[in-house]
């Protein structure tokens, strides 16, 4: 079976959903949009962001564009392209403004402009948030918006297995729709990749459950390159046990990190920032603290610091804070207005993904990405908090747009031979009901995140990146023997599991390479055998191509147009 569209968009979390918005608006709702997603549309993963998006809102008291973009590169360890980072600021308030005029509730000050909240890393107060429930406000925000358009069709809890590519040229998704279980094709002129990060290879994650890198690994192994996997960024506080968020917009609003001692250990490691340093340094310290005997002894090795928020009171609590209070009490059973917050560093954002230009346009020809998936080259070595958001808003848009000009001139669609699609059927299905084989996907997928946690997390070293090597591809070999018990196509969740893990493998592989090719220290990639940056050497993007004997690794250079590299401190 196959359906046709003008635009493709594969994912609806706010990248998705802000493309959709623009392909339907640029085309005056003349294109035919599918929006595909693994989950209920308003299930995605964005809705999970909290703390704010970030946009220069309020010149007049000090903040400007090449203070955002200041920020940002420092923040990025200079790896960001500054010719990005320059777009990005400008683009970014332009979004907030504009989903203010589609009705998102902004948090306001009492004058009535929006609100704003420090972050980790920004030297104003430029988060723009709704409380701290700010992706469930944007994606209502843009799905409420999309309602205007008639053109554009959903296909909810379809999962997409493959994209097929001609010479370089985009033909189409291979979709296994789970509620029936049919498999078929979407041929579409064009196609903007939204499917979000991976770091479901991490056991102790903030992520959502479905953030397992599909998007990341079908384009590997589609043949399109990915940039800078090597870094991954943990969030400071992730909630112990369970790796839940505790938003950054806790410190922001004056949360305070403190050891077993009592100290507010952060002013010896970032004096001016304190608890608002950037993420990577922040992270280093709470490992630094616990390895050095400060820490508090958690469950299963999650050793601990403390975040404490008492003495902001439970007004502020209730009112900046409230999401934060009713998850620590539901899954920590402990009132942050009473007690102090146990966290830890957890797996929370791919800084890599799909290498694009400056328009996320990728290496071919009617395909972009956008979002977490995508790798414009914003972020660098580590990412600023709440830039992310305002990523996928700024290049949701113009992928969007780009993606429907683009339809618009095509006349036809390239065609895909029907074995294409009956082959990767087959590929995908191979498994199912064989309950033969002798692997179990889930002990796989432990077993691999036990790699990850252990041996490529916030500090890193030669022999035990290689030891993640040898694990992740003895793993690969063993995922070909898995055995898929469940013999229904209907939402067959083994079947699923194996999908992803074999993805977050190739995925965890490109990572770890990339990771001991890189002999340096930068950003997120923090190795001890290698403690300094080395900007003569390494001043460049890593970019990983699929080969069927693990990634192949080249290098491409780093736009520098505003500011030349500097020791990073704070
Ligand atoms: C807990 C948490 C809080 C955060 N808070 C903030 C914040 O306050 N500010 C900030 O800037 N950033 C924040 N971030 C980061 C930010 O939320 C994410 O980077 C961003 O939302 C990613 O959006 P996205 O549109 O790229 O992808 P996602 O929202 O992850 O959406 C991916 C979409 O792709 C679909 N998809 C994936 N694979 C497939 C497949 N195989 N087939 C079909 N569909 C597929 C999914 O169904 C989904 O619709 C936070 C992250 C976490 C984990």
């Amino acid at each position: 079976m196959e359906v046709t569209h003008d635009v493709l968009i594969l994912g609806s979390g706010l990248a998705g959903l802000r493309a959709a918005v623009e392909a339907a608006r640029v085309s005056q709702d003349q294109l035919d949009i599918a929006i595909v997603s693994r989950v209920q549309l308003m299930r995605s993963h964005s809705v999970c962001a909290e703390g704010g998006t970030a946009a220069v809102m309020r010149p007049e008291d000090g903040d400007s564009l090449e203070l955002h973009a200041w920020d940002t590169i420092r923040g990025s360890d200079f790896l960001a392209d500054q010719d990005v980072v320059w777009l990005f600021v400008q683009e970014a308030p332009k979004e907030i403004l504009q989903l203010d005029h589609w009705g998102i509730p902004w948090s306001r000050r009492p004058d009535g402009r929006v609100n704003q909240r420090p972050f980790g890393g920004h030297s104003f107060d430029r988060a723009t948030f709704a409380e701290d429930k700010t992706g469930f406000f944007e994606m209502h925000t843009l799905y409420d918006t999309l309602q205007k358009y008639a053109r554009v069709k959903r296909y909810d809890e379809c999962y997409a297995t493959s994209i097929l590519i001609d010479n370089g040229v985009f033909q189409g998704i291979a979709l296994w729709d789970m509620t029936t279980g049919d498999f078929f094709l979407i041929r579409a002129k064009a196609l903007v990749m939204a499917t979000g990060g991976a770091c479901r290879m991490y056991g102790f994650t903030t992520y959502s459950l479905t953030a397992t890198g599909d998007g990341m690994a079908m384009a590997y192994r589609a043949g399109m390159p990915l940039k800078d996997m090597e870094f991954v960024q943990f969030h400071p506080t992730g909630l112990i046990p369970s790796g839940i968020l505790i938003t950054e917009g806790a410190r922001g609003e004056g949360g305070y990190l403190v050891n077993n001692k009592g100290e507010r250990f952060m002013q010896k490691y970032a004096p001016s920032k304190m608890e608002t340093a950037p993420r990577d340094i922040v992270s280093r310290s709470e490992i630094t603290e616990i390895l050095e005997g400060r820490g508090f002894s958690g469950p299963d090795g999650l050793d601990f610091v403390h975040l404490d928020l008492t003495h902001l009171g439970a007004k502020k609590i209730n009112e900046r804070l409230p999401l934060i209070r009713e998850v620590t009490i539901k899954f920590a059973f402990i009132d942050p207005i009473e007690k102090p917050i146990p966290v830890r560093p957890a797996a929370h954002y791919c800084m890599g993904g799909i290498d694009t230009n400056i328009d996320g346009a990728t290496q071919v020809k009617g395909v972009w990405a956008a979002g977490e998936v995508g790798c414009e080259s914003l972020h660098g070595a580590n990412r600023l908090g709440a830039n992310s958001t305002a990523e996928c808003l700024v290049w949701g848009k113009i992928t969007g747009e780009k993606a429907a000009r683009h339809a618009m001139t095509q006349k036809s669609l390239p065609p895909v031979p029907e074995k294409k699609l009956r082959d990767e059927e087959k590929r995908v299905f191979q498994q199912v009901g064989h309950g033969d084989g002798s692997e179990d996907v889930f002990v796989i997928r432990t077993e691999l995140q036990r790699t990850m946690d252990q041996n490529v997390a916030v500090y890193r070293n030669g022999p035990d990146l290689d030891t993640a090597l040898k694990k992740v591809r003895e793993l690969r070999r063993r995922i070909e023997r898995v055995k898929v018990t469940d013999s229904s196509r209907v939402y067959n969740t083994n079947l699923v599991a194996v999908l992803e893990t074999t993805n977050l493998i190739d995925l965890a592989e490109t990572i770890v390479a990339g990771a001991i090719a890189r002999k340096e220290s930068r950003g997120a990639h923090s190795r001890r055998d290698f403690p300094t940056r080395d900007d003569i050497n390494w001043t460049k993007h890593t970019l990983a191509h699929y080969s069927p004997d693990g990634p192949l690794l080249e290098y491409g250079p780093v736009t520098i147009n505003m500011w030349n590299p500097v020791e990073r401190k704070y």
